[in-house]
């Protein structure tokens, strides 16, 4: 059997510390919510992380061990030390994969990996969303109808300020008349990034069927792959070479 792919679910976890209203909907944290249902899933090894412990739970050792990182923040991204951003880049370039998620569009990982602002329009009112898959042969719309119905959640709208995506696998819709980029695949040096929209703390999101499917599916897309180590820099030629004086 295939080894597991080792799976860390990092989340800020203050919201659900501080707000009444988000604790009842995430009593564990968002992260708690993610690993409960990647952990009944086979062939997944699943850890969290959150941002209080020491190091941000991502030490050397702990992202050494991880294929995948899964990455919730909103209201404290500043508070993200650089060196640990650094660290995860560093990772995600050596071929680890990252998920950001939602208000992690503002991350400063997702902002160094993408080079852009990451802005865009929001509102709040808890309108439905309806992600539209564009690209249905692609190994994360696997399982997937032709749309994912979120009966509410925070909407984001176009402009995206990102690059463009290498693959784009969902566009959602949202009833106030916004669409939106929101499944898009990047690759950063050897690791594969995956930013998927939905997921606003104060809905139900992270226990939606289809949403989960598709973080299931997201997790052995951007697991590493077995390919060679990359060679750099100055060689000899592989074939005798006669140079013309
Ligand atoms: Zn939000």
């Amino acid at each position: 059997m295939a080894q597991p792919v080792r799976v860390t679910v990092w989340n800020e976890f203050r919201h659900e510390r501080k707000d009444e209203q988000i604790r009842r909907v995430y009593p564990e944290g968002i992260h708690r919510a993610i690993a409960e249902y990647l952990e009944q899933q086979p062939g997944f090894a699943v850890q969290t992380a959150t941002l209080d412990e020491p190091e941000h739970g991502l030490t050397d050792a702990a992202l050494a061990e991880t294929d995948v990182l899964i990455w919730w923040g909103h209201q404290a991204h500043a508070a993200v030390a650089d060196e640990i951003v650094d660290r995860v880049q560093a990772r995600v370039l050596d071929g680890m994969g990252l998920i950001c998620l939602h208000s992690s569009h503002f991350s400063k990982i997702f902002k160094r990996l993408m080079g852009t602002t990451c802005n865009l329009k929001w509102r709040e009112i808890g309108e439905n969303e309806r992600l539209w898959v564009v690209d249905p042969s692609h190994p994360i719309a696997e399982g997937v109808g032709q749309y994912i119905d979120i009966p509410h959640e925070e909407m984001y709208g176009e402009f995206f300020d990102i690059p463009q995506p290498d693959r784009l696998v969902f566009v959602s819709w949202f009833a106030g008349g916004e669409v939106f980029r929101s499944g898009c695949c990047y690759h950063r040096g050897r690791g594969k990034v995956f930013y998927f929209r939905p997921g606003h703390e104060t809905y139900p999101t992270f226990y939606h069927a289809e949403v989960r499917h598709v973080l299931g599916n997201a997790v052995r897309w951007a697991a590493p792959s077995a390919g060679p180590e990359p060679v750099f820099g100055n060689v000899q030629p592989l074939e005798e070479v006669t140079v013309q004086a």
